[in-house]
């Protein structure tokens, strides 16, 4: 008898919402990330709220980091994402453009130490090392972890001192 081992993978994923009940969609989007094939999450941040980047006129964001173990390559995973978005109801029919309200989005962070450039999938996200609400809770559960192609975490919260975004003191 063999056995076959999946490979195993970890990847942060990043989570946002702000309309209808966004703390509660992301709760449950740990489950649905849980109950990919050969893919848990390991663990979450805590929840933040933050004011919108870009267009103003819109509700504050909650966001949270999770890590997860999968088996999925980028893409798969990625796929899994945008059926997960799609299933707590987000529409990608262009009303949704970037910095628009958001009813889930689920960004792959980092996945490995992985670079990638495609026209569906670029790795790290390369809007991460900007956002303050994606810096704060990564570092939480990953102080000292290396951006490929960026350097260290740490250094990168010093440009993003003009964004509102507050630790909520509520159960992850
Ligand atoms: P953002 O999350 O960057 O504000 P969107 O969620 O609207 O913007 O981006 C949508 C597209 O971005 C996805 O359909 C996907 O193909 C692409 N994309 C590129 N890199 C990534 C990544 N690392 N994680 C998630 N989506 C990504
Ligand atoms: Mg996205």
């Amino acid at each position: 008898m063999s056995l076959h081992k999946k490979p195993i993978n970890h990847a942060y994923i990043a989570l946002g919402r702000n309309l209808d009940n966004p703390v509660a969609h992301i709760r449950q989007a740990y489950r649905d990330l849980n109950a990919l094939a050969d893919t848990s999450v390991l663990r979450h941040s805590s929840l933040y709220k933050s004011a919108p980047v870009g267009r103003l006129d819109q509700p504050d964001f909650i966001n949270a980091v999770a890590e997860i173990v999968t088996a999925y390559q980028p893409v798969q995973l990625l796929h899994a994402l945008l059926k997960i978005e799609k299933n707590h109801g987000r529409s990608r029919d262009g009303t949704n453009s970037l910095n628009a309200p958001r009813t889930l989005d689920l960004d792959i962070l980092l996945y490995e130490n992985l670079r990638l450039e495609t026209e569906a999938l670029t790795l790290p996200h390369p809007r991460m090392i900007q956002r303050a609400f994606v810096l704060l809770p990564l570092m939480e559960l990953a102080p000292d972890c290396e951006i490929p192609g960026h350097g260290k975490i740490g250094q990168f919260l010093a440009f993003c001192r003009d964004q509102t975004i507050e630790r909520l003191d509520i159960p992850k």
